[in-house]
């Protein structure tokens, strides 16, 4: 198969591309909209998912991550799923998102404080999901470990990041 015809068959692949989203009671048109062009994905909005008891530890106050993407992805594969509550893992007290690759994404909005940066890590998130890792440029996949440096970096791709998305396609 020549060069050209391989790209127009994998570029068929992406475009079909979907992922669902789950969310709180939150407004989600900017995230949606704001996936769908980075990514040029369809997102499907499915509304809320009940937090199951077992993904919550009492006294830390806060949800096990892992165990939040193991819950979303018996539910729906490939999804994306927003929470209010606090989260963390098994090295650090909180993140603000956790994701694997062709599966999906957990994101908490339990510590950002505008749309703006609900979008950033959400559309952060979504990269990891789509197989970008982090990187070192002005970009929204640069590593953000506190509110501040999430501020910092915007809100969209480098055009390394871009590339390289598009080679995965
Ligand atoms: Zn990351
Ligand atoms: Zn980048």
């Amino acid at each position: 198969m020549e060069y050209g015809s391989l790209y127009n068959l994998s570029f068929y692949i992406y475009q079909m591309r979907k992922i669902a989203i789950y969310h709180p009671n939150i407004d989600t048109d900017v995230i949606i909209s704001r996936i769908c062009e980075t990514y040029n994905i369809d997102v499907m909005n499915k509304g809320e998912l009940e937090l199951p008891s077992y993904t919550y530890d009492p006294l830390r106050k806060q949800c096990y991550a892992p165990k939040l993407l193991d819950h979303l992805f018996q539910h729906d594969v490939p999804a994306v799923w927003i929470i209010k509550e606090d989260m963390f893992t098994d090295r650090m007290n909180f993140i603000f998102g956790l994701a694997i690759r062709d599966k999906g994404a957990i994101v908490s909005i339990y510590r950002l404080e505008n749309t703006e940066i609900i979008v950033k890590e959400v559309i952060h998130e979504v990269g990891h999901y789509m197989g970008l890792g982090h990187c070192l440029n002005h970009c929204v996949m640069q590593f953000s470990n506190s509110l501040w440096e999430a501020l910092q970096k915007p809100s969209t791709l480098c055009s390394d990041c871009k590339r390289s998305l598009g080679e995965r396609r």
